[in-house]
């Protein structure tokens, strides 16, 4: 049986949390971001192909040793699906106390980069996080905030979406389909009638191809479709935010779930940076995270040993 060496963030109990996929192999033992030591861990290529890779349980390093560079590294994470578990609506979503606490203490550590990245509107982040104000990009790269005394940079000229595009997507409106206006993008919820999914995803295609000049891009995600405008993503907010301090010179470690999520795995090799997705491989990504719940565990461990550094 051969086994190939796959590279992992450091502190994961991989058997627990972490699959590393097909995609990631062969791969060379990689140094990863700012991070002193990176663990590695050697699977087997047939047993990658099952669900849920096994690690070489004779694997004699030690992973939870390992620690973050905080005085290098960057922390982007993604919100809805990575660090939080996903909800009916999304004002549903909870935020455990401890996520609170570990998010402080990374904020605190990394000189104050650490950066929240998400569809959201900066102020429905805010409330959801509260009392915390960090750093965040909101509205996928609509609004950009690099710290937490700073007002938001926002982008007058995208503001808000033509009014042929929003009046349609309200009317799609009815039992079980939440529709939500950001102004800048407006997103359809169908997590209360996931039977409408097909038949919403049509005519959402329809509404925003009545323009000829693909102004607009629908983004499917899980139980919702996005209309938003094509002049920013989430990966160009971020290529912004690294060039602000504090997150100039540092090395990003971005973690998230979803298609909006890939823009951003698409530019980390162009700032130096490494990403890990949720609940499945995404392109660009090291590894992966199996849930929300092991995000946060791993974030936990993290800010645990900050206090060693
Ligand atoms: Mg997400």
């Amino acid at each position: 049986m051969r086994c190939l060496p796959v590279p992992a963030p450091p502190g994961l109990n991989l058997s627990k949390e972490l699959f590393v996929p097909p995609a990631v192999y062969p791969g060379e033992r990689q140094s990863i971001l700012g991070i002193k030591t990176v663990g590695s861990i050697s699977i087997s290529k047939s047993e990658s192909h099952s669900q849920g890779i096994e690690p070489n349980r004779n694997n004699p390093r030690p992973l939870d040793r390992d620690a973050l560079d905080f005085g290098s590294t960057a922390i982007l994470l993604d919100i809805d699906g990575t660090l939080l578990d996903l909800a009916a609506t999304p004002a549903g979503v909870l935020v455990p106390s401890s996520l609170q606490a570990t998010l402080t203490t990374l904020w605190k550590w990394t000189g104050g980069a650490l950066a929240l990245i998400s569809g959201r509107p900066l102020k429905d982040i805010d409330r959801i996080f509260a009392p915390l104000e960090l750093p965040a990009v909101g509205g996928h790269g609509a609004e950009i905030r690099a710290s937490m005394k700073t007002s938001p940079k926002k982008r007058a000229q995208v503001l808000l979406l033509d009014e042929r595009v929003r009046r349609p997507l309200l009317g799609l409106s009815r039992k079980g389909v939440l529709i939500e206006d950001k102004g800048y993008s407006m997103a359809v919820h169908y997590r209360l009638a996931p039977e409408l999914g097909p038949e919403l995803r049509r005519q959402v295609a329809l509404i925003a191809s009545s323009f000829s000049d693909a102004r607009y891009e629908v983004l499917p995600g899980k139980f919702v479709i996005e209309v938003k405008p094509t002049a920013f993503n989430k990966g160009t907010a971020v290529l912004q935010l690294m060039e602000l301090p504090p997150f100039a010179g540092r090395r990003p470690l971005f973690i998230g779930d979803d298609v909006t999520d890939e823009a951003v795995f698409a530019i980390l090799p162009d700032v130096r940076g490494t990403g890990f997705s949720v609940g499945r491989m995404i392109a660009g990504a090291t590894g992966v995270f199996a849930t929300p719940a092991d995000v946060r565990a791993w974030l936990a461990r993290m800010a645990a040993k900050s206090g060693e550094q």
